[in-house]
């Protein structure tokens, strides 16, 4: 990773680095200092863009609070006008965080998924059924982890 810049971290393997750079087109729907947003180029359904930081950090994990928080100011505004534009009532707002959760580019971003009645996009969630002791102890080691 390159570190000219430590408070834009930038990784010229990362291939949304390379959009951010411009070495790599992108469909553009917003752009400011901090945040890049584009179409998904294999979308889901109609109007699937990202939100990226245009900083390089790999998950939400090594995020720091500071550019979630930048990144959250902008998701209302973008969520409106990516629905409206494909006339969609409602949308996913995901983030995927490592390889196991389903990540594929190592560089955080946001999906906006617009959906409506009847589309084809399903999202399996085999719901299971909280075990009441076990929920005790992981909520205090959560409660732990944040102190
Ligand atoms: P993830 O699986 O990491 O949550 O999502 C990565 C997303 O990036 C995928 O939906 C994929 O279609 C999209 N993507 C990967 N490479 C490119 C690219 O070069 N350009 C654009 N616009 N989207 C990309
Ligand atoms: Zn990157």
């Amino acid at each position: 990773m390159a570190a000219n810049n430590p408070a834009k971290p930038h990784d010229e393997s990362c291939i949304f680095c390379r959009i951010v750079a411009g070495s790599i087109p992108c469909h553009r729907i917003y752009e400011d200092d901090v945040v890049l947003s584009f179409l998904d180029i294999g979308p889901v359904t109609p109007g699937h863009v990202l939100v990226i930081p245009k900083a390089h950090h790999a998950t939400v994990m090594a995020a720091p609070a500071e550019l979630m928080a930048e990144l959250g100011r902008r998701l209302p505004k973008l969520a409106r006008a990516v629905t409206q534009a494909v006339n969609c009532p409602a949308c996913h707002v995901l983030l995927n965080s490592g390889v196991e959760a389903m990540q594929s580019v190592a560089h955080l971003h946001y999906h906006i998924i617009p959906r409506r009645l009847g589309d084809s996009f399903h999202v399996p969630w085999p719901a299971g059924k909280l075990d009441t002791a076990a929920a005790q102890s992981l909520a205090a080691s959560i409660g732990e982890n944040l102190k």
